[in-house]
């Protein structure tokens, strides 16, 4: 019987392909992409075949044979392999680890009951065929010329949609899909958006427009079961619309036409951990390998793509005014918090503009930062305070639950009774999250609904979406929220936004913090007077509460200037070569004792040195992390910069085999396009 050899990505951590022998002839022949059950140590694991071929280098006795062929499953497609190559070698990782996960776990099962069942339960699925959407509404004239730009769009072509917040981006997307979805009747689009269970208003909206098309949806918290289903109609070409988060960038799209991410300035579409991608650069990667229109939008671009689209590598195109008719940007206000000092966190022209929204029957959010009672507990005398003994962080005091909690290790305690170093028994709160501002809201307007949203309030499946609810059926009259009520939302009731304590960002050693900062402010800002002003209700407006209000932040934010903020972060970052206009790679180590990790790094500089090192590479010192320990290890990272992303990639390609022959014990990582610094 003759043979041949599959050479077979696996997930493992090891840079390698494996080979292994399957009798060809008598078989149907494998393709590359089929999926395959081969031995692996001591397991049975599921790998992707990436090559078939007729020899081996791997001697005869120690070839071991694969043990099935997924054949039941098309094989993933040459282009799907192609990205996941592509991510695979710019995040510096191995192939089958940034391949793998991209298909569902249940297809990685070594038995095929579950993908049989899958298979069938599809088959039988009924597929509609009638693209045509339903209840369109009427697209204003920039709308319309923003959807037919994308809609209309051939080849590569990527677009910034810059349209501020209420300004009806969704209908741009829905109508651009519904475009694509007409002229090609296998046309497939890909949705990205940053949380899912955040805005379910867009799935809902997808799916009442075009119900005449398979929507699938890809996203963590689905089950198992369901995620093979919708990946398995992606794959099939069944799904016409893929919605879902950052892990969707990976799915197997065959017939990928036009790919759009809405609220592209989202942190969350940066990956934190394993292979720490950006889906939106792998999206744009995606779209310049398909040649397929790609839309970011946002009402505040990332500085990557504001650069890209003031450079006119992106095709820029505005949406300048709200939707809604008579629907207008709010007005934002500053208060001086060093003249109207906060009482409970909250100043007396904020409470007043509350009282006003109260008598008024209109709803108020409130956006604070920060969840739990109180960052930290202290002792007024002796000092003490709660440390968390794990990591370089404060115990954050969870009162209602008589818990304090780290947030990095998830440490708990019962709040002591009395102070561990001194006895003293009154022990105080200082600062304030959101837990402390409900409970004074609640003493200052006992008459109010009052609803806190933040992770502690949303911990349960599908609590988020309650609360969302009650707020857009108007059962809340005061919302307090961390930046999971800064998202998208919709809400049609609100007229005045707080924000409680923005400063704390100001001056971060994070040079992103500021864009950040802005990008979520004027979100926030956003969720204000999204609908027309009724005979006789408030003009909506946000209160800053700010001790610097004279700050050029805050001076771009009451002008709603986006594009002049944007512009003078640029040049600052140009000035002192920074990212958009530098690249960058982070090498982080973590040990027990922040020494080691300290002098793996400096190894792992030192072996990279004179010629070595390709001109225009920087290798900065090796420094603590700024959160040097957590669960109780220490962390220290080193930059790697250049101004020319080829240069850098090519020295990092050459950086980590070296690392790898190091064989190190000390845990490390590399970053490329690092977030945090
Ligand atoms: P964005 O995502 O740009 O912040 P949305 O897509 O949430 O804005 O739209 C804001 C509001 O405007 C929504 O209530 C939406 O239904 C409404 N809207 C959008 N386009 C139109 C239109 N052409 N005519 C009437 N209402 C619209
Ligand atoms: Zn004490
Ligand atoms: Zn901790």
């Amino acid at each position: 019987m003759s043979h041949c050899i599959l050479r077979i990505a696996l997930d493992t951590p090891l840079h390698a392909v494996f080979d292994y022998r399957w009798p060809c002839a008598a078989t149907e022949r494998p393709q590359v992409g089929h999926l395959a059950l081969v031995p692996f140590g001591r397991r049975e694991v599921v790998g992707i075949i990436v090559g078939v071929a007729d020899d081996t280098d791997v001697p005869e006795e120690k070839l071991k044979d694969a043990l099935a062929v997924r054949l039941q499953l098309a094989p993933l497609p040459a282009q799907w392999l192609a990205l996941a190559g592509f991510a695979a070698e710019y995040y510096q990782r191995p192939l089958g680890e940034v391949a793998l996960p991209g298909v569902p776990k249940n297809l990685r099962l070594p038995t095929t009951v579950a993908l049989d069942r899958a298979i069938k339960k599809l088959a039988k699925t009924a597929i509609g065929h009638d693209p045509a959407p339903v209840g369109m509404p009427e697209l204003n004239p920039e709308q319309q010329r923003a959807a037919d730009a994308i809609g209309g769009a051939e080849g590569f072509a990527p677009m910034l949609l810059y349209g501020v917040t209420g300004s009806g981006k969704t209908e741009v997307y829905l109508q651009a899909c519904a475009q694509v979805l007409a002229r090609d009747e296998h046309a497939q689009i890909l949705v990205l958006v940053p949380e899912i269970n955040l805005t379910p208003q867009l799935e809902s909206n997808i799916r009442a427009r075009f119900p005449g098309v398979m929507v699938a949806t890809l996203h963590s918290s689905l089950a198992e079961g369901e995620r093979m289903l919708h990946w398995l109609a992606a794959h099939q070409g069944q799904a016409r619309i893929v919605l879902g988060t950052r892990l969707a960038i990976l799915a197997s799209l065959p017939h990928l036409r036009l790919i759009v991410i809405d609220e592209e300035h989202d942190p969350s579409y940066k990956q934190q951990e394993g292979l720490r991608y950006s889906a939106r650069d792998l999206a744009v990667w995606r779209a310049w390998q398909l040649k397929i229109p790609v839309v970011l939008g946002s009402a505040t671009p990332s500085l990557e793509s504001w650069h890209h689209a003031q450079s006119k590598r992106y095709r820029k195109l505005e949406l300048r005014e709200r939707a809604v008719k008579q629907a207008v940007l709010p007005a934002v206000k500053l208060i001086n918090m060093e003249h109207d000092k906060p009482d409970g966190g909250v100043t007396m022209q904020l409470k007043a503009a509350l009282r006003q929204r109260l008598e008024r029957g209109e709803q108020s959010l409130l956006f604070l930062n920060r969840r739990g009672y109180a960052p930290v507990i202290c002792c007024d005398s002796c000092g003490w305070v709660s440390d968390c003994q794990r990591c370089t962080a404060f115990m954050v005091l969870h009162k209602g639950e008589f818990k304090l909690r780290c947030h990095h290790c998830s440490l708990e305690m019962r709040i002591p009774r009395h102070c561990p170093t001194c006895g003293n028994i009154d022990l105080q709160p200082l600062g304030r999250g959101t837990q402390r501002i409900e409970e004074n809201l609640r003493e200052w307007f006992p008459e109010a609904r009052i609803l806190r949203i933040d992770a502690d309030s949303t911990r349960r499946k599908g609590s988020a979406q309650e609360a969302f609810d009650t707020v857009h059926r108007g059962d809340v009259d005061i919302l307090i929220g961390t930046q999971m009520v800064a998202k998208g939302h919709d809400f049609k009731k609100l007229t005045l936004v707080g924000i409680l304590n923005p400063d704390t960002a100001l001056f971060s050693q994070d040079y992103r913090a500021s864009e950040r900062l802005f990008a979520q402010l004027m979100q926030v800002a956003g969720r204000a007077g999204r609908t027309a002003q009724a005979e006789g209700g408030s003009a909506s407006e946000v209160l800053v509460q700010t001790r610097y209000p004279e700050h050029p932040l805050y001076a771009a934010l009451v002008r709603h200037d986006y594009d002049r903020f944007a512009g003078a972060l640029l040049a600052e970052r140009e000035q002192a070569g920074l990212p958009p206009y530098l690249y960058q790679a982070m090498l982080r180590a973590e040990a027990p004792e922040l020494a080691k990790a300290l002098e793996f790094l400096q190894a792992a500089r030192d072996c990279m040195q004179g010629e070595d090192i390709a001109q225009g590479i920087t290798l900065n010192d090796p420094i603590p992390m700024s959160m040097t320990r957590v669960y109780n290890v220490d962390r220290a990272q080193l930059l790697a910069e250049s101004p020319s992303r080829p240069a850098l990639q090519a020295f990092l390609k050459e950086w980590m085999a070296r690392l790898r022959d190091m064989k190190s014990r000390v845990k490390w990582s590399l970053e490329v396009d690092p977030v945090d610094i």
